[in-house]
């Protein structure tokens, strides 16, 4: 019997708390997890308190990120040594980092689990719930070495492949119908920044067959999802060559990335089969799911990102104008430590090129302050491409040395913490300005709002058990909703009288914005699509919402 089949279904089983910390794929990886559990028996609890099976997706990226899972670590353990027969086990990039050092620091961990390994979490929580597993083998699911995968190899091995293919999407997970989802088109990272993990924790760059993406966001589509991301970590890189990877049942299988050659001017003649680029693969999905009315990609690599990309964005209008394209840094000096692969110009020329073909575009960002050896002109520049690029938002970092890096061997932390304090908030202050500016431009014009629910701020008041006054102008007291633009710009609004969060929950509504922070846009919903009572559960007719489509359109070009 292999391990994975000793995985039995258990009607009333298990109760799990999965928490997870970093990035968007780490959010997709835990809802492949859950699904997975879900069609197992097992059932979740928002309460670590609650559950016999503890788990916590984790994140090696930021310092932040794995002190905070450490320190939750420590808690577990008090719990065990009360006698909790509680199971804990650690997920993604720092399970896959550190493997069984871990075990060795911390104890109380029962089982790790790598990010290109989840489909073997099952069989880890068995083997300790069952027999308290004591060997190693038993407790552990890591690639390790293998997780750079020579291009030689066919990544149709990919297990991990099976988790995505088995996604069963779960709409009332998170609390309500959220009608939005994550589709991951490519695993990996080819880049080597000289500060980042990820290429040895998630291994190689591997792209998904289109037929198979096209064919997860039909499901989802048919599953009542109107918005989806795609997800990878150099999202514009994705390329398939068909024919080169085909499984022993004849079908297309998963392929390791071409690298950068294959994204050099008139690369691409010497291929075997016919290739689908990015660029093909968003039309694709575009025109063969139409019910998807927004689809989404992150995050971009400034590099290798053609024309046929901003093209495809241009001309379909139900993909977002939107780029999540971080800079990192504004110093040609530190870009080449950081092992980047472009220049500020080139970066620069990009973000012009971009807003050539789509004027309207938004952008976000992410930068680091404080990498090795930046001095104040090193800074200085990035304070300028700050400003110059006009970022809706900028994910601002100070740099923090991550083992496993080559900058953890080779760069010496040298910029002292208090240096890297002041350029931080020098650099928030700056992007406070931007934002609040890129907000302004907003006022007046009625956005397209997809709501994702309660706003933080009323939930936080529900959650003190009584209603307070909410708004912006006119004090109001109610419960004020919120949800983001194409753009990504965050929006609140206050719910009308009579209507309950469910029924504006997971809709695209058009709100008529009419002032803006730093953070949010403010408004209401526009009178003539209000919903009216007499709608029942369906206040937004799809007809309304197409006229409204039409007039925000003309609304844009403006
Ligand atoms: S592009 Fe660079 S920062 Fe992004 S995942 Fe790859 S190595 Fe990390």
């Amino acid at each position: 019997m292999t391990p994975e089949t000793d995985t039995q279904p258990r009607p009333g089983g298990p109760t799990v708390y999965l928490e997870t910390f970093g990035c968007q794929m780490n959010q997709l990886d835990s809802e492949l997890v859950r699904g997975q559990l879900a069609a197992l028996g097992y059932s979740f609890t928002p309460d670590a308190g609650q559950a016999d099976v503890i788990l916590y997706n984790t994140c090696s990226v930021r310092e932040q990120a794995e002190n905070k899972v450490l320190s939750r670590v420590g808690k577990v353990a008090q719990r065990k040594r009360d006698g909790s027969p509680v199971i804990l086990g650690l997920l993604g990039c720092l399970a896959e980092r550190e493997g069984t050092r871990l075990l060795s620091r911390y104890p109380q961990i029962d089982l790790l689990c790598g990010p290109g390994e989840l489909n073997r979490l099952p069989m880890l929580i068995d083997n300790a719930m069952r027999t308290g597993a004591v060997e190693v083998a038993d407790r552990v699911a890591l690639a390790g070495n293998r997780s750079r995968r020579s291009a030689t190899l066919s990544a149709a091995a990919d297990n991990l492949e099976l988790l995505d293919l088995s996604r069963s999407f779960d709409p009332d997970h998170a609390g309500g119908p959220r009608r939005s989802a994550y589709v991951r088109i490519t695993r990996g990272c080819n880049k080597f920044c000289t500060y980042c993990v990820v290429p040895f924790t998630r291994g190689a760059e591997v792209h998904r067959p289109p037929d198979t993406i096209v064919d997860e966001c039909k499901r989802l589509a048919d599953q009542g999802v109107i918005e989806i991301t795609l997800l990878g970590q150099t999202v514009n890189h994705y390329r398939y060559t068909h024919g080169v990877a085909v499984g022993l049942e004849g079908r297309e299988a998963p392929q390791v990335g071409p690298g950068a050659a294959a994204f050099r001017p008139g690369a691409g003649s010497g291929n075997v089969g016919r290739v689908t680029s990015f660029a093909d693969l968003l039309g694709r999905i575009h025109d063969e799911v139409p019910a998807v009315r927004r689809l989404r990609f992150v995050t971009s690599y400034p590099r290798d990102f053609g024309d046929d990309i901003l093209q495809v964005m241009r001309d379909c209008p139900r993909i977002c104008r939107y780029l999540h394209v971080p800079a990192q840094s504004g110093s040609d000096r530190v870009l080449k430590l950081m092992n980047r692969g472009y220049t500020r110009s080139e970066y620069l020329e990009f973000i012009d090129r971009a807003r050539g073909f789509l004027p309207d575009v938004s952008i976000a960002g992410d930068l680091i302050v404080g990498f090795p050896t930046e001095t104040d002109r090193d800074f200085e520049q990035t304070r300028s491409l700050l400003q110059r690029v006009r970022c809706k938002n900028n994910f601002i970092f100070k740099y923090s040395p991550r083992p496993g890096t080559s900058a953890w061997d080779r760069l010496p932390d040298d910029v002292p913490e208090t240096v890297k304090r002041l350029r931080i908030n020098e650099l928030l202050a700056v992007q406070a300005r931007v934002s609040e500016a890129v907000h302004a431009e907003q006022v007046g014009r009625v956005v397209e709002v997809f709501v994702e629910g309660a706003s933080p701020k009323s939930r936080a008041a529900s959650a003190r058990g009584g209603e307070v006054e909410l708004g912006w102008e006119r004090p109001s007291v109610g419960v004020q909703m919120s949800g983001r633009t194409a753009g990504d710009l965050i929006t609140v609004f206050d719910l009308p009288p009579g209507y309950s969060v469910e029924q504006v929950q997971g809709q695209i509504l058009p709100v008529r914005v009419e002032a803006a922070g730093t953070l949010l846009l403010y408004g209401h919903l526009e009178a003539t699509t209000r919903p009216s009572p007499e709608h029942g559960s369906d206040p937004f007719p799809a007809a309304r919402l197409a006229q409204f489509e039409m007039s925000e359109s003309v609304d844009f070009a403006s």
